[in-house]
């Protein structure tokens, strides 16, 4: 008790002396996070968490580490990543982005958006494994087409599990093909879909797959995602990569690759598209 009194006297001499938190902020190597460096607080006599280092609410756990959270989009406006997110496409270019060639990627870039346009699928100069990833569409205004004919794209999560885009708005296919669906495997659990035209967005939790040395999958890919903020797969357990008419197959791969959104020939629009790893929150790297 005696120490924690202390700890709180030196936090209000600090305050008395017109200091801010902000002189002691401890910086992370990665952009975007930083630590308080005020003390912690709490118990130095508990028992520990059951299968942790960690006693209950034991005052030397390490703090999490401090982002500025995102700001939401509306219809007209774009909303912000978080401060410690790797923006991939923020609406003025496509410099983390090449085509299927390597060459630079082709997408028309108009007005905050990118468009397919018929130069082929995009993918991203770096490699990503375990993510958070946000993605923000819109099917074509001009309904076009029905079935997978209306405004096909597709999140291609490491290039191999796809998350398919779709205007399921009035717009029936097959069912594990519908916007949002884990193609070819799953179908959303229900269908959030707006109108074509409206911004729509996907947030994603992808856990990457493993494999053991024979190459023989190990820890299958998990998959969450958000439409438009409603649930629609829930740790979804993949069952391998995209196929179409065929069933899924596991084939080993690295343990990051790029991410692919797909030219499926629909003018479908992307805009404020950003991921974060899932991993390194527990060191400085
Ligand atoms: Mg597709």
């Amino acid at each position: 008790m005696l120490k924690r009194t202390l700890v709180l006297g030196a936090v209000c001499c600090m305050m008395l002396f017109g200091e801010t938190a902000d002189a002691g902020k401890i910086k992370s190597k990665l952009k975007g996070r930083h630590r308080t460096g005020l003390p912690g607080q709490g118990y130095e006599d508990t028992l520990n968490v059951p299968g942790q280092p960690w006693g209950v609410h034991d005052k030397d756990r390490p703090e999490p580490w401090v982002i500025t959270p995102p700001t939401a989009s509306t219809q007209a406006k774009a909303g912000s990543a978080p401060s410690d997110a790797t923006v991939l496409f923020n609406g003025t270019d496509l410099s983390q982005w090449q085509s299927g060639n390597g060459k630079d990627a082709q997408w028309t870039v108009k007005d905050g958006y990118m468009e397919v346009n018929g130069t082929g699928s995009i993918k991203t100069r770096e490699s990503f494994g375990s993510c958070q990833l946000h993605v923000e569409f819109a099917s074509p205004m001009e309904i076009q087409g029905d079935s997978q004919k209306r405004g096909n794209s597709g999140v291609m999560i490491m290039g191999l599990y796809e998350i398919q885009v779709l205007d399921s708005y009035e717009n029936r296919s097959y069912s594990d093909g519908q916007a949002a669906a884990i193609y070819g495997q799953y179908p959303p659990l229900v269908n959030a879909s707006r109108a074509p035209g409206q911004w729509q967005v996907y947030d994603i939790v992808f856990e990457a797959p493993s494999f053991d040395e024979d190459g023989v999958v190990a820890k299958p890919a998990h998959i969450t995602v958000f439409h438009n903020g409603v649930v629609v797969h829930n740790r979804a357990v993949s069952l391998g990569q995209v196929a179409h008419k065929d069933p899924p197959q596991w084939k080993v791969h690295a343990e990051k690759l790029p991410l692919t959104l797909q030219d499926h020939g629909n003018p479908v629009r992307f805009r404020n598209v950003w991921i974060r790893p899932l991993t390194g929150y527990d060191s400085d790297q």
